[in-house]
């Protein structure tokens, strides 16, 4: 099965390229098929913005599309910056949203966290699967490592006692929410 990955997010499309493989799916990216517009993420939840980008490929492609909306949680924060992690504070530049998380958490000594990934695989037919992956953690002081991408530095990973960016990439996909999601998506497809 060919597949087009529905994000421009190149840290994103690059595990869903790795995590894929070994299903035997053959993946293109939305750059792969000439597509560059990127659809308004409307939605309130994961889902709703996962279903968007899906369709959006889709629709785009006439290839079944597999969209991930992410991110991360703060208990602190009352779930910021939850839907709303890849413009939050307003900020684009990674460096500076985790600069922003970081304080926004100075003074909280509630430091939990978690990673959430929602998937959607949506075929030409209108058939959609569903798939969902958590990864809990907490709230670092200062960024630590410079592997992964987006909140990585600042988020910690109990399970390794280190950051989620000082992971190997083959670490991060046993425990990350993306990882998880997309085993159980793969598991429903076999
Ligand atoms: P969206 O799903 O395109 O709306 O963006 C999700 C945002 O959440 C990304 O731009 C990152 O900032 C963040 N995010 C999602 N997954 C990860 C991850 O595995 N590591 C670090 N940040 C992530």
């Amino acid at each position: 099965m060919t597949v087009v990955t529905a994000t421009h997010n190149q840290g994103k499309a690059r595990e869903m390229a790795r995590l894929l493989k070994p299903a035997g799916i053959i993946i293109k990216s939305l750059a792969d098929c000439g597509v560059t517009e990127v659809p308004e993420e409307t939605g309130t939840t994961f889902l709703e913005n996962a279903r968007i980008k899906a369709r959006a490929a889709m629709e785009a492609t006439g290839l079944p599309a597999l969209a991930d909306d992410s991110g991360l949680c703060a208990d602190a924060l009352a779930g910021e910056p939850g839907v709303d992690s890849a413009v939050y504070g307003g900020l684009t530049d990674s460096a500076e949203r985790n600069a922003y998380l970081l304080r926004q958490m100075e003074g909280k000594t509630d430091r939990r966290a978690e990673f959430v990934c929602q998937l959607v695989l949506l075929y030409p037919d209108g058939r959609e699967l569903l798939a969902e992956g958590r990864c809990e953690g907490e709230i670092l002081d200062a960024p630590r490592g410079d592997g992964g991408f987006g909140y990585d530095p600042v988020f910690f990973v109990p399970e390794y006692n280190r950051s989620m960016a000082e992971l190997t990439p083959e670490e991060k996909d046993a425990v990350s929410h993306r990882g998880r999601a997309l085993r159980a998506l793969t598991e429903t497809l076999l």
